[in-house]
């Protein structure tokens, strides 16, 4: 028998990512929290990631099925396909959701709800033909969100030109320069595809029965009083592994589902070794793709500053890091193609984090009191740099120079500066304050752990 009779009597949903690792990871973190509180998960996602999953004592509660996104091979999007595959995926992966659910259906599923990535606004429609609740979840901050919703709603006309000054009040004067938008907004038509599926996760923003948003109050307070002035938003972030901030979820210490191995035992050996504070950590997340002559700057900067570093290149850019800075530095830098990133970051060694600023990263870092050097590439990183620099004053970002290069000294400036420059005592203590109140508004009675609760009970009742 496929299914045992009190499996069938639970709240079951269902949680559709879409599939790159930035979205599946505060997906699958969510998931977990739901499932800690009584309800039946399963994460439907794509062969590439439902093929990685780790099973462990915290994931067991939830199933992971696969759900087709036509690609015969394990393919994912990247920075050269992504346009092909999110045409693909949107023609293919519909028709396989809704199998999966009529199966469980079939089976005697009592399925609640289907929470979809917004990126995906198809599966509101799915959950409507089923006659189920339809949730529309977030992964990136909500003043990205609100600039991409007020370009649907044409009220921001795109490719934006000056500065920005947003929904800011007087107590928070971020004026936010057209480079410092997403790049959708500032460079339009080089995604074509991707530029619409941003725009597009609005097409039915108002229908969907809640709208969650991975980030949490206090740190976006007047962006999200100024969305929750258009229809109820939910806060339910950070989405990060338990261990690092509410610790419900006994041992919950990773994500569980990565698509690159990580080098655990020799990252964690290596900054065992390091003095407190004194590891520059640098990535640039999972898909971001750098130039030759950038990545030749930043080999030369960390020469320079004459920090430890640990620097994750993944396996595909491996071969722009310049001849033998691997052996030239083995002294003081550790490369590896993938790291247990939060274990990094809460690692007492750790300095500074000198990040893309993927959102994900960003509300790690934040999590665990880490300052940054903001080195943004695309889409939302640009303005997530700039909140970690002028409005929560984290750290410090990098500037290009004309030829659109940050050169090594421009990096090894920021580092030191943050690491031990005449800002880094009120960085760091700003870093120590945003920690904290990450940590509040998921332990019990905090906002985010209000709104989770909130959203269970509504479901079981
Ligand atoms: N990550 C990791 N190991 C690495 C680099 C990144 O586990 O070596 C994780 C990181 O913790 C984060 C995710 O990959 O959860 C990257 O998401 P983010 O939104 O920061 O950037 P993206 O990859 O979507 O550009």
């Amino acid at each position: 028998m496929e299914s045992q009779p009190q499996e069938l009597n639970e709240i079951h949903v269902i949680v559709i990512p879409y599939p790159i690792q930035g979205h599946i990871n505060p997906m699958l973190q969510f998931s977990k929290q739901l499932a800690s509180r009584g309800l039946k998960v399963t994460l439907a996602t794509t062969p590439a990631f439902s093929s990685k999953f780790v099973h462990s004592e915290q994931s067991n509660s939830i199933s992971i099925e696969t759900i087709s996104d036509g690609s015969t091979l394990t393919e994912t999007a990247n920075t050269k396909n992504v346009d092909a595959y999110i045409k693909r995926f949107d023609l293919i992966a519909p028709r396989s959701l809704t199998q999966l659910i009529e199966t469980k259906i079939q089976l005697g599923h009592n399925i609640k709800c289907i929470i979809y990535d917004s990126s995906i606004p198809w599966a509101l429609d799915v959950a409507r033909q089923f006659g189920v609740f339809g949730a529309s979840f977030f992964t990136q901050s909500c003043l990205v969100s609100l600039i991409f919703y007020q370009v649907y709603e044409g009220v921001l006309r795109v490719p934006i030109e000056g500065p920005w000054r947003g929904v800011f009040t007087n107590d928070t004067p971020l004026l936010i320069e057209a480079r410092e938008m997403p790049s959708f907004v500032y460079e339009v038509g080089l995604y074509p595809a991707l530029e619409k599926l941003v725009i597009n996760q609005f097409t039915n923003y108002g229908q969907a029965d809640w709208r969650f948003f991975n980030t949490f109050d206090h740190l976006e307070c007047e962006v999200i009083n100024w969305m929750q002035s258009i229809c109820t938003v939910k806060t339910i972030g950070p989405c990060i592994p338990s261990k690092y901030l509410d610790n419900r979820i006994p041992d919950d210490n990773d994500y569980g589902l990565s698509l690159f191995q990580p080098e655990t035992d020799a990252c964690i050996q290596w900054l065992d070794a390091r003095q407190s504070g004194s590891v520059v950590y640098i990535s640039m997340g999972s898909m971001a793709s750098l130039g030759d002559k950038q990545m030749e700057e930043i080999a030369r900067a960390l020469l320079k500053s004459n920090k430890f570093f640990l620097w994750v290149v993944r396996a595909s850019e491996e071969n722009k890091i310049p001849p033998n800075f691997k052996e030239e530095t083995s002294e003081k830098g550790l490369i590896v193609n993938w790291c247990p990133q939060l274990e990094v970051l809460s690692h007492p060694a750790l300095g500074c984090f000198v990040t893309h600023c993927g959102w994900n990263s960003i509300l790690e870092a934040i999590s665990l009191g880490v300052p940054m050097v903001a080195f943004p590439q695309w889409t939302d990183q640009p303005t997530n740099a700039k909140c970690v620099t002028d409005l929560w004053k984290i750290g410090v970002k990098v500037r290009k120079n004309e030829g659109g290069l940050v050169t090594r000294e421009e990096i090894e400036l920021c580092i030191l500066e943050v690491m031990e420059g005449d800002k880094s005592n009120e960085i760091k203590s700003n870093a120590k304050k945003w920690k904290n109140l990450a940590k509040e508004t998921m332990e019990k009675g905090g906002s985010t752990s209000r709104n989770i609760e909130e959203f269970v009970a509504k479901l079981q009742n």
